[in-house]
């Protein structure tokens, strides 16, 4: 049986408790704005707790946010109140010790290392109509295309002559295209391309919400990531947002996690498309859905993504943003999340310009896509040759080629990674969080990290990045702690005689 409907009758039975719950207390509201608020009741967002929250003036107490931040250093994380309290920072001296503070846990859990990926799209048909994305099913503007198996292949086979090793597949909603057989044979493939020992080694995947069963499937074969982004946590603009098609189902996109997770996928990624309501409201909703999980299941999100809202063709909330985030406010989200949940992996995508993309890094963040394209096909079509625009989800803020980016990053001082180890070490999920946890993630990291980017260094860098590249390669090198040097050098001894994939 599919498990979908055994979850449907679950949230419907949450739903009727909630009811009779609501009767006992009979209050002014008139019926409808009872029901409103039973069926928000039925999900772990709390919108009453956040609101209290946001509403509460003494969480602007100064002295209270510096106590936080000083207590937030041994990144054990925040409560939801504590996290409340420093979305709302408005001195510029105690924003700056929140970045800083940021800078620092993230440098005890993930060092200075920079986790690299890209996006393989492999289809723009939807079957829903999100007022925000391009792919919406009434956007008549957009030419729909989707990729046949030998195209993924191709576009996958593109990104490993690039020196990419983990893609993330990503399509809208559509049967046609969410067919799991379908989708399991082109990982299949993609997982089968080898240029010279090169090859993709995490295939995450971002696609509709499954049943438990389904799940399972996609879990056999071989996935990293389930990745699903709630958009907005907030229930009004959710509805807003999502006038038809399945995705206007609030619950069933929300306990999507749990059912993954119930399926034996061990590694989830959440989100939010921040500027569709309020940004502090947003942040503390997405840190909601990341506690519960813990509670749950011992096992926190493995990434957070933090899109931010850009334009797109003919999406009307992508071109007139409701609630717009500013610069600032950006960095402080990600900040605070950092602080709340030190030892999830923080995704900043290509959405985003590459000055602020730097800005950030030292915030947080621990994996960027780089070289990213969002339209069926373009790895392939070069960028003149293809109107670009018209098929893909949203536009780009960094159209940098991966080189690029490993440059930027080198010279920023961070170390570009395209380790995959713990997912094919098996430590994924409990066994990943505890490391994380626990700030001992970096020692079996950082040995990876350098190998994998000598590998990139060696099959695919151009001559200009070798030179920053290599200096700051051997730097690294020589500041590591001596148990760590040596183990480092003789994974680098094997890269460099033409081993690859080697790892801890
Ligand atoms: S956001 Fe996803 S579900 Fe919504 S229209 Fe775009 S592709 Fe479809």
């Amino acid at each position: 049986m599919c498990w979908y409907f055994y979850d449907k009758i679950k949230i419907h039975m949450v739903y009727l408790l909630s009811l009779t719950s609501l009767k006992k207390t009979e209050s002014n509201f008139s019926k409808e704005e009872n029901l409103k608020g039973c069926e928000q009741k039925m999900y772990f967002i709390d919108e009453c707790k956040i609101n209290s929250f946001l509403e509460d003036k003494s969480l602007n107490d100064e002295h209270f946010q510096v106590e936080i931040l000083d207590k937030a250093r041994e990144a054990k994380g925040l409560s939801l109140r504590e996290s409340a309290a420093l979305l709302n920072i408005s001195s510029p001296e105690v924003l700056d010790k929140l970045f800083q503070k940021a800078k620092e846990v993230k440098e005890i859990i993930y060092g200075n290392r920079l986790v690299l990926f890209a996006p393989l799209y492999f289809s723009n048909l939807c079957v829903n109509n999100c007022l925000y994305c391009a792919f919406r099913k009434d956007n008549h503007k957009l030419q729909r295309k989707y990729l046949t198996l030998d195209e993924i292949e191709e576009e996958a086979r593109i990104l490993v002559q690039q020196g990419q090793k983990r893609i993330l597949l990503v399509a809208g909603e559509h049967p046609k295209m969410a067919a799991l057989n379908f989708i399991g044979e082109a990982i299949n493939r993609i997982y089968k391309i080898n240029y010279s020992g090169n090859n993709i080694r995490r295939l995450n995947v971002n696609v509709a919400p499954l049943c438990v069963e389904d799940f399972r499937t996609l879990k056999s074969f071989g996935i990293g990531t389930y990745q699903c982004f709630h958009e907005t946590y907030h229930y009004e603009t959710y509805k807003k947002m999502h006038p038809d098609g399945p995705k206007t189902d609030y619950g069933w996109r929300l306990y999507a996690m749990d059912r993954a997770l119930q399926a034996g996928i061990d590694d989830v990624g959440i989100g939010a498309l921040f500027g569709l309501t309020n940004y502090k409201f947003e942040t503390l909703g997405l840190l909601s859905h990341a506690f519960d999980l813990d509670s749950k299941y011992g096992v926190g999100p493995h990434t957070i993504s933090v899109p931010r809202l850009e334009p797109a063709l003919n999406a009307p909330a992508a071109i007139n943003p409701p609630h717009a985030v500013d610069d600032l406010s950006f960095k402080k989200i990600v900040a605070v999340i950092r602080l709340a949940v030190p030892y999830t992996g923080i995704i900043l995508s290509t959405r985003e310009r590459a000055e602020l993309r730097r800005e950030l890094f030292s915030v947080g963040v621990s994996q960027i896509s780089a070289g990213s394209r969002t339209a069926p096909g373009s790895y392939k079509e070069s960028r003149e040759s293809m109107d670009e625009h018209s098929l893909e989800q949203f536009q780009l803020g960094d159209h940098r080629s991966l080189d690029e980016v490993v440059r930027d990053c080198t010279i920023q001082g961070y170390l570009p990674s395209f380790c995959t180890a713990c997912y094919r070490s098996n430590r994924t999920g409990d066994r990943f969080m505890e490391l994380a946890k626990s700030a001992n993630i970096g020692k079996i990291c950082l040995p990876n990290a350098m190998a994998t980017f000598k590998e990139y260094l060696n099959d695919f860098a151009s001559e200009e990045t070798k030179v920053t590249a290599n200096k700051f390669f051997q730097d690294e090198l020589n500041g590591l702690e001596e148990t760590i040097k040596k183990k480092t050098s003789r994974m680098i001894e094997q890269v460099d005689s033409g081993a690859r994939d080697v790892y801890l």
